[in-house]
C-alpha cells in the first residue's frame, strides 16, 4: 500500500520492504519488533506473511489494560509467535511505589514512572540488540512528524554500540493501518472499538472523541510536545532543538 503522497519515480519503500531489509541486514537474535499491544500488530502480521524470522517483544509495565493483556495472548496464539514481555526492575519499581505511590505521574509528570516501567527494561533489552522495529507513524503526533523509515537511535545507542531503529509505518496514516487490519483479518485490541486510538497504560490512556487527535488520549494533563514516554525520546529532543 503506497502512501498517497508518494511519487512514482521516487517510490517510497513499503513497510514490507523495510521489514525485509531489517531482517536481511541483522542476525535473527539482533533485531526485534517492539509490539505495544495496539495497531502496530500490523508489523507482526507483515513479518509473519513474509516468513521473516524476527522476534517480538512488548513492555509489560504492570499497568496495562486487562484487554491489552488478553490481546497479547490473542496475538501470541493467532500467529504462533513468542512475545517476550519485558518487566520493570522489581527494586526500582518498589522504590518508586513506596516513595511516591501508584499515581505519581499525575503530580510529577510521566517521566519517572515511564522511566522505571518502560525505559529501563527497554534499555536492558536494546543492549542485547543491534536494531529494533517500531510502529511509529508521522501522523500520530506533533512529536513524530519527522520520523524517518530508519534512523540511528540516539536515545539508546552508546559510543560502542549503535542501535538502529526501523519505523516501517512512518509514512502510513491511521487509515492505511486500519485498511490493512480489515483487509488482512488482523486481530486487534478490542479497546479500539470503545474509542481508544493510541493505547498505552490504563491510567494514562483514555478514549478520544471523533474530532480529537489520537494522542489527545495519552497523558492528557501534559503538553502535546512532551507526549513521548521516552521510548522515542529522540522525537522530543528534535522538537526542542527546532
Ligand atoms: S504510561 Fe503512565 S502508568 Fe505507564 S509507565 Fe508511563 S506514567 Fe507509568
Amino acid at each position: 500500500m503506497d502512501h498517497p503522497n508518494s511519487q512514482p519515480q521516487h517510490r517510497s519503500p513499503s513497510p514490507q520492504d523495510i521489514l525485509a531489509d531489517a531482517a536481511a541486514r541483522f542476525a535473527a537474535d539482533k533485531v526485534a519488533i517492539s509490539f505495544s499491544g495496539a495497531e502496530d500488530v500490523v508489523l507482526v502480521d507483515m513479518a509473519r506473511q513474509l516468513g521473516l524470522d524476527v522476534a517480538v517483544f512488548s513492555l509489560d509495565t504492570g499497568r496495562l489494560h486487562p484487554e491489552t493483556y488478553r490481546y497479547l495472548e490473542t496475538v501470541r496464539e493467532h500467529y504462533g509467535v513468542a512475545i517476550e514481555l519485558l518487566s520493570p526492575d522489581p527494586e526500582a519499581l518498589q522504590t518508586l511505589v513506596r516513595e511516591k505511590g501508584l499515581y505519581s505521574f499525575l503530580r510529577d509528570g510521566h517521566g519517572e514512572c515511564c522511566g522505571v516501567r518502560k525505559i529501563m527494561p527497554l534499555r536492558r533489552k536494546l543492549a542485547t540488540l543491534d536494531a529494533w522495529i517500531t510502529g511509529q507513524r508521522r501522523d500520530q503526533s506533533v512529536t513524530r512528524v519527522d520520523v524517518p523509515h530508519e534512523q540511528v537511535d540516539k536515545a539508546f545507542s552508546t559510543e560502542n554500540h549503535p542501535v538502529v531503529k526501523f519505523n516501517p509505518l512512518a509514512g502510513w496514516t491511521s487509515a492505511d493501518v486500519w485498511s490493512y487490519i480489515r483487509t488482512n483479518g488482523v486481530p486487534y485490541n478490542p479497546l479500539h472499538d470503545r474509542g481508544f486510538v493510541s493505547i498505552g497504560c490504563e491510567p494514562c490512556t483514555r478514549p478520544v472523541g471523533p474530532h480529537e487527535h489520537e494522542r489527545a488520549g495519552r497523558w492528557w494533563w501534559e503538553e502535546a510536545t512532551q507526549k513521548e514516554c521516552g521510548l522515542h525520546a529522540q522525537n522530543v529532543i528534535r522538537i526542542v532543538n527546532r
